[in-house]
């Protein structure tokens, strides 16, 4: 899977992605992440100024990231890709209104996809042409609004990518796989604090794998 992050802050997922389950993938190959700013796609004024924004039409406050620095980066990896039109690339791009990402959502993009660009906003969004041409999908990670659409992004590949087979290690296993629960505890088997003592439950000490089982699944929330 390779994912194709655009923004104007390509530094901010730089500590993120490195460490741990991610950073493995990555080094692994089993998936990659390449950036793109869309200020790179800007030729300078001789005043060396490059404006990736401008003021909304209609009023309102704030600015508005606009269309063409976006348009020319996600051609310039479409012409990388050598995808044959430019409606045909998946992209997405991160909005508090759109659909809401969820678990089947990642699993789905793990499966069909081989590249994804991920597009984030900032200000008060994106030039809405930019949606209409490359016919991208406007997701949303929760109903609460961001500053910008980083961590959206960092959000969705963290996601989609431990659907991907191999990237979650013998230490770590997809829910379907395990019998999960909310509920979990490891040593010491008394924790003392402040005078009290907090006891594991008995049953996970059981050894009896039915029981426990029936337990796991009756702490399942969801
Ligand atoms: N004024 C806009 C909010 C802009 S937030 C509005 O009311 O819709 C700035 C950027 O942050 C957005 O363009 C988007 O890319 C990102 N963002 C903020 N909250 C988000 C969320 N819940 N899900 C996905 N992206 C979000």
């Amino acid at each position: 899977m390779r994912f194709h992050i655009i923004t104007i802050f390509p530094e901010m997922f730089d500590s993120y992605l490195k460490e741990s389950i991610l950073g493995r993938a990555i080094k692994n190959k089993l998936i990659s992440i390449k950036f793109y700013n869309p200020r790179d796609f800007i030729k300078a004024p001789k005043n060396n100024y490059k404006p990736v924004d401008d003021k909304p039409y209609g009023g309102g406050p704030g600015m508005v990231m606009r269309a063409e620095p976006i348009l020319k980066v996600v051609q310039s990896i479409y012409k990388k890709l050598k995808v044959k039109k430019l409606v045909k690339l998946k992209a997405i791009i991160f909005s508090p209104s759109g659909k809401k990402f969820t678990t089947e959502y990642a699993k789905q993009a793990a499966k069909r996809y081989a590249d994804i660009v991920l597009i984030s906003g900032r200000y008060e969004g994106i030039d809405a042409r930019v949606q209409k041409i490359l016919k991208a999908e406007e997701i949303s990670i929760g109903d609460y609004v961001l500053t910008g659409g980083e961590l959206p992004a960092m959000v969705a590949i963290d996601s989609i990518s431990r659907q991907i087979p191999g990237v979650l290690g013998k230490y770590e296993s997809l829910e379907e796989e395990r019998v999960s629960s909310s509920e979990i505890y490891t040593r010491p088997e008394i924790l003392k604090w402040k005078g009290k003592k907090y006891k594991v439950p008995k049953v996970l000490l059981s050894g009896n794998h039915k029981k426990i089982e029936e337990w796991k699944k009756s702490k399942k929330k969801s």
